[in-house]
């Protein structure tokens, strides 16, 4: 039977996750809430999903014609997990109110660790959150850090970690953020939380970060130096090992792929819906062995690398699934690729 799934907080991550519960043959999406009777819940209803608001709104929907499912408690009493997509800080507020209907939790990234029971990559610790009553998926910077990190840790022990994250300023959609003409350490002080964020799932790690905000909406870039315990012989061996593992792609700067708007270009063409890139994209041509020491850059598509991570969150915390089954599974019903781009 199909894990019955709502999801609160249909912005940029909430409608991806939802389009992507939409494909798994093992869930079941009752419905969604939106606070507004915008054009995005009008898409979501003309999708055949569900909408439901908080009840508070629901004279906002009625004057604008639009018929809701019903309100947040309603959709709340119809499913066994929720997944809390709403803007930072709301879902630990949100956080009783789901414990009070008995379900399964998943956050997201933008809340403190300390909202759920175990943060969590795929990659890293699906087991941890196993049968967990509340789960946080991680940053899109942290996501990107941990698939890769963990894939290295498994096959060659890893040393320190430091790394240079070059922040996306906003989302395509959000007009009111910048900067727009200015490279922003953020924050000034180092190490930046996406270090403190990489060690709620590996607390071992000696990782240090530092971070700038640059204009660009497209993606994030990473520079990232890591020391090996059992380097291979050759880096050839490593990006085997890159090519061969789910969920991370390599591309080539003598194919074209100069900078992320090449990636993003790439994407339109292949057709992927929104421009979506939930792969790890790394650069072959900076991956450099140096001794023990490897260095790499690596690009992070904000807006969806989430995703894949959202889905095997729900097997885990409800056991549908092993982590390589749960993998597998996402990645075939989404379409992701390993190696290549397309
Ligand atoms: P968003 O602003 O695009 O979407 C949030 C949605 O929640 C909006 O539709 C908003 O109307 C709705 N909302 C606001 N208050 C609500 C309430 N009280 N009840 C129900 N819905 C409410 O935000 P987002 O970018 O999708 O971020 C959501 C979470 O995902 C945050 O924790 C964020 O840190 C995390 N995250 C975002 C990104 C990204 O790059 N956008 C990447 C990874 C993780």
């Amino acid at each position: 039977m199909a894990v019955k799934v709502g999801v609160v907080g249909y912005g940029t991550i909430g409608k991806r996750v939802a389009d992507a519960i939409l494909k798994q043959p093992d869930m079941e999406l009752v419905g969604i809430v939106k606070t507004k009777p915008d054009y995005e819940a009008r898409i979501a209803a003309s999708k055949g999903i569900p909408v439901y608001t908080l009840s508070e709104r629901l004279g906002l929907f009625r004057e604008a014609g639009f018929r809701v499912a019903g309100c947040l408690e309603d959709l709340l009493e119809s499913i066994d997990v929720v997944v809390d997509a709403t803007p930072a800080g709301i879902g630990a507020k949100y956080k009783p109110v789901y414990e009070k209907h008995g379900l399964k939790m998943i956050f997201q990234g933008g809340e403190s660790a300390d909202v759920a029971e175990v943060s969590f990559n795929s990659f890293c610790n699906f087991d941890d959150a196993r049968g967990r009553g509340s789960v946080r998926v991680v940053s899109c910077n942290t996501t990107g850090l941990l698939r890769i990190l963990c894939t290295l840790n498994k096959a060659y022990g890893l040393g320190r970690v430091r790394a240079t994250i070059v922040r996306r300023a906003a989302d395509p959609k959000e007009v009111k953020r910048g900067p727009v003409n200015a490279i922003v350490p953020n924050p000034a002080s180092i190490p930046s939380h996406h270090a403190l964020d990489v060690k709620t799932v590996l607390p071992w790690l000696d990782i240090v970060t530092a971070a700038v905000v640059v204009p660009t909406t497209l993606m994030h870039v990473h520079i990232v130096y890591a020391e090996l315990k059992n380097p291979p012989s050759s880096v050839d061996d490593v990006v085997k090992l890159l090519e061969e593992t789910p969920r991370i792609v390599l591309v080539d700067s003598n194919e074209g792929f100069k900078s992320t708007a090449d990636i993003v270009e790439a994407a339109r063409d292949i057709g992927r819906k929104r421009y979506d890139i939930p792969e790890l994209i790394v650069w072959r041509d900076s991956v450099t062995l140096n001794g023990s020491e490897l260095y790499w850059i690596q690009a992070v598509h904000q807006e969806s690398i989430v995703v894949p991570e959202n889905i095997d969150a729900i097997r885990a915390i409800t056991g549908l699934a092993t982590a390589s089954e749960s993998i597998r599974l996402t990645d075939e019903t989404l379409g992701l690729r390993r190696g290549r781009l397309f």
